[in-house]
């Protein structure tokens, strides 16, 4: 960059900073707590970058998908779009030129399409409405839509309806629908997690092509570390809304350094993760801890000072962990 640039060239595509939010929980007859679904979460992702926000059901990701959407709004912190904040400019609903820059494809392939609409209306409604292309126009471009997500061959796929597909095949109208606006930014919330196992691959395949050839910059939520170190060039792992392991995918899941990034990883390996949620749910229904890691009543590791003092991040082997088994700023565990 030239000397004297403005400083915005530099900044990058989306960032995050101390994002903040708790929810107050009240049940019958018992008193209103607060649970944190996202305290100080900070991230980064630039053009053509995919991120991972990881973590069992109740972590705080789809929140933070929800806050990053503006369908929710956060206590604290900011969000910042090619170096412009978004939060104190515009109001609890994003204005249509922040939704242009900022897609999601949602978790539900056969809830979020309207059965009663078919695939070209799907497609060039947004195209419409956002101005992408004169109405003459549409329909060629959602045709183009539908081959770019490898929906082939697309003259027959544009007419048909939700119910006359497979949920691959809805999947992939959800992305070439958020495509049409040609956003910069695609938030997807666990976009697999309802398809079997065989279409899966396809679906990721399809995020990390247009990632690679569009420089499309990819915000996956998932409680699958597989499925992040297959797209993902980072990796966040959410504890109870915070950020608890923060490095490269890679890196990540083959030596992972916190205690409940090997925990999410033992449960995959052993086909366990709806028992490890149920087990969560039990422990999130006693409330936090007021003090200390909040992760002590599970970990194998626990130590005194874990229940003492909340651990501050720190960096280990390349990335940023929270935990006390590292000594600030350490290569290695303590001995
Ligand atoms: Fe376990 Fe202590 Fe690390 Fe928390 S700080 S994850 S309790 S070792």
């Amino acid at each position: 960059m030239s000397v004297g640039a403005p400083k915005l060239a530099q900044a990058p595509l989306l960032e995050v900073r101390d994002l903040r939010k708790t929810f107050s929980s009240k049940r019958m007859f018992a008193q209103a707590r607060a649970v944190t679904a996202a305290r100080d979460v900070c991230f980064r992702i630039d053009r053509g970058e995919a991120v991972a926000l990881v973590g069992e059901s109740g972590s705080g990701k789809s929140t933070i998908a929800r806050i990053l959407l503006r369908l929710e709004t956060a206590d604290r912190g900011e969000i910042l779009l090619s170096g412009e904040g978004v939060l104190a400019r515009e109001p609890r609903h994003a204005s249509l030129g922040y939704r242009r820059r900022v897609q999601m494809v949602f978790q539900d392939p056969f809830g979020s399409l309207n059965s009663i609409h078919s695939v070209a209306h799907h497609l060039m409604r947004p195209l419409l409405r956002h101005h992408r292309v004169a109405p003459a126009g549409a329909r060629a471009r959602a045709i183009e839509l539908l081959r770019t997500v490898g929906l082939e061959p697309a003259e027959e796929f544009i007419d048909r309806h939700p119910y006359e597909l497979s949920g691959g095949q809805r999947q992939r109208v959800a992305v070439a629908r958020a495509l049409a606006v040609e956003p910069e930014v695609l938030v997807a919330d666990e976009p697999t997690s309802m398809l079997d196992v065989s279409i899966r691959a396809g679906i990721l395949g399809l995020l990390a092509q247009l990632k690679r050839e569009r420089g499309l910059a990819i915000l996956l939520i998932t409680h699958d570390l597989a499925s992040a170190r297959f797209l993902c060039d980072r990796i966040l792992v959410l504890f109870r809304g915070r950020v608890v392991e923060d490095g490269p995918s890679a890196a990540l899941v083959e030596a992972p350094a916190h205690p409940y990034t090997r925990a999410l990883l033992a449960s995959i390996a052993s086909g366990t993760q709806k028992q490890a949620a149920a087990s969560r749910d039990r422990e999130t229904a006693g409330g936090e801890a007021a003090q200390g890691c909040p992760f002590a009543a599970r970990c194998p590791d626990v130590m005194d000072v874990c229940r003492a003092s909340d651990p501050a991040p720190r960096a280990v082997a390349g990335r940023q962990v929270r935990c006390h088994l590292y000594a600030e700023d350490a290569q290695a565990p303590r001995s």
